[in-house]
């Protein structure tokens, strides 16, 4: 079963059989899955996707698996909310919100990734997960190898919020703490996956696991009613997201279930890491690595494995990139939990940031259909908020000292 050819190279083209590895031997450029799509045509249909229970192994012939997933069989599927109220705020006319904060079972984007990642170790016979992790990747390895009763391995870096290690912690995984940042943590994991046989979900199995990304992309299509949405936003950490949502759009095109259309797709960073919106505007195709400073966590990755490919998808698709504050991230999750009543963690506070000033900007146009997308949960992402939400009064039980504070409450509107 599996419709997968194999993996090709990137850049060099070389075919490879589809096994745990993820860099071509000859050039060192990443390694993609190849499908074949002609077969996949013939037995694909939207009536066939729409009568399928309401996940994301509704589209199982496009995910890199060569039997039925074995875990994370109720991953996906979030919410697509039309934002009526945000729209208005910020003078558009058609805005939706792709909202993976609510994603089950660890309110992040990163539980596709990883459903298809532990699937395909499972299908190799690995008995260990890992992964390197600024923060959500490692509550979806953790979750998901508990649930796989499989062995894992999480290195983080030794500084994340609270909600992602407790959130990590209580799986009951081996997590390790690394001083200094996630650029640290990989290229240790990169030497530790070298020396053990294990499943490093986005290292030695990145090829598989990065496909999981694109179930956030045909669900979007499937939901607009099987259309392209004209504008994107995509937060960019490793920059891995932004370019499988652009593959999930050409897919279904190549497969007949969405009519050709073009799609703007725009990358959005904290200016306290932003090396790919960094190229995007010097309109360069090389990025410099930086050294990371944001409330953004989830985010900080100074040196993108996937940049230069992040940066051609937005060029090439007409698409831009852009970058805000730590003070602008903090004001745009409150613009969204204040208007649509959806608290996103830093991430999205930075694509609803970037969302707001391309509009602004003339990039994004104001007549055309945008999807925000929304990554994860600010739930886990509390520090962010410490002292910046207006403080609430507190009172003895009183009736008389409520009517008092109402008294004093109206006085002040
Ligand atoms: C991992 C992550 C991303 C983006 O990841 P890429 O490495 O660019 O694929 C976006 N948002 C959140 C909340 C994440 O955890
Ligand atoms: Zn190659």
């Amino acid at each position: 079963m599996g419709y997968v050819q194999g993996l090709k190279c990137r850049e060099c083209g070389r075919e490879y059989p589809k096994d745990p590895i993820n860099i071509c031997a000859f050039c060192f450029g990443p390694l993609e899955v190849v499908y074949r799509y002609e077969e996949i045509a013939k037995v694909l249909s939207r009536e066939r996707i729409t009568s399928r229970p309401p996940n994301m192994w509704r589209y199982l012939e496009l995910l890199p698996l060569d039997d039925a997933p074995t875990v994370g069989k109720d991953v996906g599927y979030t919410p697509l909310v039309r934002a009526e109220n945000l729209a208005r705020s910020l003078g558009v006319s058609e805005l939706y919100i792709k909202n993976d904060a609510v994603s089950y079972p660890t309110l992040s984007f990163k539980d596709r990734v990883v459903a298809v990642a532990v699937s395909k170790a499972k299908e190799f016979d690995f008995d260990t997960i890992a992964c390197a992790s600024t923060g959500n990747l490692a509550n979806a390895v953790a979750a998901c190898a508990a649930s796989a009763g499989l062995k894992s391995y999480v290195f983080i870096p030794a500084d994340l919020e609270q909600g992602k290690i407790m959130g990590t912690q209580v799986f009951g995984t081996n997590l390790v703490g690394i001083q200094g940042n996630y650029d640290d943590v990989n290229r240790l994991c990169t030497e530790v996956a070298d020396k053990h046989r294990w499943a490093f979900v986005n290292i030695n199995l990145r090829p598989f696991y990065a496909e999981g990304s694109k179930t956030f992309g045909y669900e979007i299509v499937e939901q607009l009613g099987w259309r392209l949405p004209q504008n994107v936003v995509v937060p960019m950490a490793g920059g891995s997201l932004i370019t499988k949502l652009k593959k999930s759009f050409q897919e279904l095109t190549k497969i007949g279930l969405v009519e050709e259309g073009r799609t703007k797709m725009f990358g959005a960073q904290a200016t306290g890491c932003s090396p790919i919106v960094t190229a995007v505007k010097k309109g360069t195709d090389l990025f410099k690595p930086v050294k990371p400073d944001t409330i953004a966590k989830s985010l900080a990755i100074g040196n993108p494995a996937d940049g230069f490919y992040a940066i051609q998808t937005m060029t090439d698709s007409g698409g831009w990139g852009e970058e805000v504050t730590d003070d602008e991230i903090v004001e745009a999750m409150k613009l969204l939990a204040e208007t649509e009543g959806i608290f996103t963690e830093t991430a999205g506070g930075v694509t609803l940031g970037v969302t707001k000033k391309l509009i602004e900007q003339g990039k994004i146009p104001r007549d055309e259909s945008i999807v925000v997308s929304i990554t994860g949960n600010g739930l886990k992402t509390q520090e962010a908020l410490l002292g910046r939400l207006q403080k609430h009064p507190v009172i003895d039980s009183r009736l008389d000292s409520f009517e008092a504070l109402l008294v004093e409450k109206q006085s002040r509107l």
